[in-house]
Order: structure tokens, then C-alpha cells, then sequence
């Protein structure tokens, strides 16, 4: 039996994240999300991000049901009346 290293489940699928696998850890909620699942950035951006970190740079990233919380509140503060459009699904329904 092989055994993998786990991170955790991802918030979006609900599966078990490895470090095999592309995630990330939100900043906000601590939970981890796969690339694929609704992160929007691509494979390119991904490496860029993980050589910047292994550099020691810091890499702050929202799950996208953090972001849209955040960006919700962003919005209520922005009184420009500028229309953001979110394309973000969450996915989660319970
Ligand atoms: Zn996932
Ligand atoms: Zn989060």
C-alpha cells in the first residue's frame, strides 16, 4: 500500500489534497483547494507562485468562498457605484 502525504480535502471536491497535487492553502480559512477547482490560475502561474515561495517570497491566496466574501465587502465600501463582475461559483450548497 502506497502511502500518500496529505494536506488535507480540498474545500471545493471535498478530496484528499497531496502534495503530488497543485493546492493551496487559503490565508483566510486554512483549507486547502486544488488548482483545478475553481482557482483560475493556470499551470505557468502556479510554478511562477511556487518558485517565488520556495525564494522565500510570501504568496497570499483566498479560497474562492473566502474571496467572494471578501470581495463582497470590498464592494459594499467601494461607493464608486464601479461594477465588479464576479465569476466566481461556490460550489458549496450546504
Ligand atoms: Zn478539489
Ligand atoms: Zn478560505
Amino acid at each position: 500500500m502506497e502511502i500518500f502525504q496529505q494536506v488535507g480535502a480540498c474545500r471545493l471536491c471535498y478530496k484528499m489534497v497531496t502534495l503530488r497535487q497543485h493546492a493551496f492553502e487559503c490565508d483566510n480559512c486554512r483549507r486547502w483547494v486544488h488548482r483545478l477547482c475553481g482557482t483560475g490560475i493556470s499551470y505557468n502561474q502556479y510554478r511562477d507562485i511556487m518558485d517565488h515561495h520556495r525564494h522565500g517570497g510570501s504568496f497570499e491566496w483566498l479560497c474562492p468562498t473566502c474571496d467572494s466574501v471578501a470581495r463582497k465587502a470590498a464592494f459594499t465600501i467601494n461607493e464608486e457605484g464601479e461594477q465588479q463582475v464576479v465569476g466566481l461559483q461556490t460550489l458549496e450548497s450546504t
